[in-house]
């Protein structure tokens, strides 16, 4: 078995949004229910001291990873990233950007995560959904128009367009960037697809990464994590596994394979699983 292997934590199923294609049961309904950050703090100081670590871009997501924010608990992320930057590990937040549209909202996350980033001299990524699922554009123009405008955040913040490798997918990140054309930024696409865009003031450019090669079925939503196709095999032999831990203490292996946490450490968790698959 690869050894290589991420880690993902996911926070609440509480979403603001109600997908069809949603492969995480979240909702509006769902409860908030946050993953304890004591028990987010424990793996994250047992996977900095395995001898095999897990990749240090590790991602969170949920449900919505702002929903602590929506729900008036504005400490919840700051101490998240403080405990990931604190072990070691680069974060990834997957979001929906609805969030986008609430100025106070907006510009309180993006400080606050940009705030870490500084802090630790390392990059935070948002993930954000672009696709025919997402009814998301207006905040997320509202995200992009801060960041790119705004070198402070501009430099702590990497922004990856996430979507499937489909032509609604692709429609929508083309009408994000006829959106964002008609506020005067200037975009190019290099080869690989990712944009190079300016602020309409000449003064900023940077990169922001389309990633939009999944598809629709594949469980899981992460780009890193991504890497099991729909009939559960592996795509290459350079893959990684990766361990999802949720908030209702469940432990998921390669959206495959699902067992109950039950206060085990890491490694039992992980060695739990290899036994099953070998
Ligand atoms: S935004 Fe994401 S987590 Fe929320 S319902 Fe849609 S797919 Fe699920």
């Amino acid at each position: 078995m690869n050894t290589k292997w991420n880690l993902h934590f996911k926070i609440t199923n509480w979403c603001d949004l109600n997908c069809r294609h949603c492969c995480e049961c979240s909702a509006p309904t769902q409860p908030l229910k946050l993953f304890s950050l004591e028990k987010i703090e424990k793996y994250m100081y047992e996977a900095a001291r395995m001898d095999k670590k897990p990749n240090e871009l590790l991602s969170v997501g949920g449900g919505e990873v702002m929903a602590p924010y929506i729900h008036g608990q504005d400490n919840y992320i700051p101490n998240l990233l403080d405990i990931i930057y604190k072990n070691g590990f680069i974060p990834t937040l997957k979001t929906n950007g609805v969030w986008g549209n609430s100025d106070r909202t907006r510009i309180k996350i993006l400080y606050d995560i940009a705030k870490y980033a500084y802090k630790y001299e390392k990059l935070v990524t948002l993930d954000i959904s672009v696709d025919e699922f997402h009814n998301n554009q207006s905040g997320v123009i509202k995200i992009i128009n801060d960041i790119t405008k705004e070198i402070a955040l501009s430099y702590a913040i990497r922004i990856c367009l996430v979507g499937f490798n489909t032509q609604k997918s692709l429609f929508a990140l083309n009408n994000l960037e006829q959106e964002l054309s008609k506020k005067d930024f200037n975009i190019i696409t290099n080869e690989i697809g990712d944009w190079i865009i300016t602020s309409p003031d000449g003064k900023n450019t940077m990169f922001i990464y389309n990633d939009f090669s999944s598809s629709v079925f594949n469980s899981g939503r992460a780009k890193i994590n991504k890497v099991y196709t729909n009939s559960g095999q592996p795509t290459n032999s350079d893959r990684h596994n990766c361990l999802v831990l949720d908030n209702n203490d469940i432990a998921t292996y390669n959206y495959i394979y699902r067992t109950q946490v039950n206060n085990r450490s890491l490694i039992k968790i992980i060695n739990s699983f290899q036994q099953i698959i070998k």
